[in-house]
């Protein structure tokens, strides 16, 4: 190999690496995440007038969102679950999320106390103007870099896609915005669910998405959980035989790549 060939096959592996891993973007200029390992996820009391769910029922899809989507991540300390039917001011159901502007100035109103509140809204302004869009999300109580609560509003205005989604979408669909509850925003990848259309097939995480929730809430090795445990050469001499096999094959690999590096 020239020395040409080494740097063009550095800029390959570069190139391979940027894409798979910083692809994920964040829904807020701070990356943002909750400073907890539990957070819940509630739902608003007041009667959601068209999108065709009860609170009851819409709870329960934000609990098979979380538990299907972003609770099967083992990278991930966040644990999401499934809360309760809250009490909340009128203002959630008909008051704009952001206050007027380019970036988002949470309308103080409407800033969640604590862990991630869904509630139905019929402000147009907040989708808008049109009947398509969803859901719009956002952290809306942020400390520093720390998430202290954030809402959902999912789009209750008359006509809205919503409500003639499939469950199995409408679980999609809640799980995205979940995920930007949480602080991800949206993947360029149109196979990730935090693209930001809504696919009816998606049933689980992409690549892009696993890399955003593992970013911002690493999961940490328990201190004392570094033991090592006694390799059982009883037990094992199969494996054992195989380990030492690949071993000495990529060393062999090794030089070959080395040598030829060099030549
Ligand atoms: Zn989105």
């Amino acid at each position: 190999m020239t020395v040409f060939g080494e740097i063009n096959m550095k800029y390959i592996i570069a190139f391979l690496f940027l894409q798979n891993t910083l692809a994920f973007t964040f829904n807020n200029t701070a990356g943002a995440a909750f400073g907890k390992d539990t957070v819940s996820v509630n739902v608003a009391s007041h009667t959601c007038n068209n999108l065709g769910v009860t609170n009851d029922e819409l709870l329960s899809l934000a609990g098979e969102a979380v538990y299907r989507f972003w609770n099967n991540v083992p990278t991930s300390r966040l644990t999401l679950t499934q809360g309760s039917i809250v009490s909340v001011a009128t203002a959630f159901q008909t008051g704009l999320i952001c206050q007027t502007g380019t970036n988002c100035t949470p309308t103080e109103a409407l800033k969640v106390s604590s862990d991630i509140l869904i509630s139905c809204n019929t402000n147009a302004t907040n989708f808008s103007n049109s009947v398509s869009v969803l859901g719009v999300t956002v952290p809306n109580n942020i400390t520093g870099k720390t998430i202290n609560g954030a809402l959902v509003l999912v789009n209750d205005q008359s006509g809205n896609s919503f409500q003639n989604k499939s469950r199995e979408e409408k679980i999609a669909i809640l799980a995205h915005e979940i995920g930007h509850a949480i602080g991800l925003g949206h993947s360029k990848h149109n196979d990730q669910l935090m693209h930001f259309e809504s696919i009816p097939t998606r049933k689980r995480l992409g690549w892009d998405d696993l890399n955003g929730i593992s970013w911002l809430y690493p999961m940490e090795q328990p201190i004392g959980g570094c033991g090592t445990v006694d390799f059982n050469q009883t037990n094992h001499k199969t494996g054992g035989f195989l380990v030492t096999f690949l071993i000495g094959l990529l060393i062999i690999v090794g030089l070959k790549i080395k040598g030829s590096v060099l030549s």
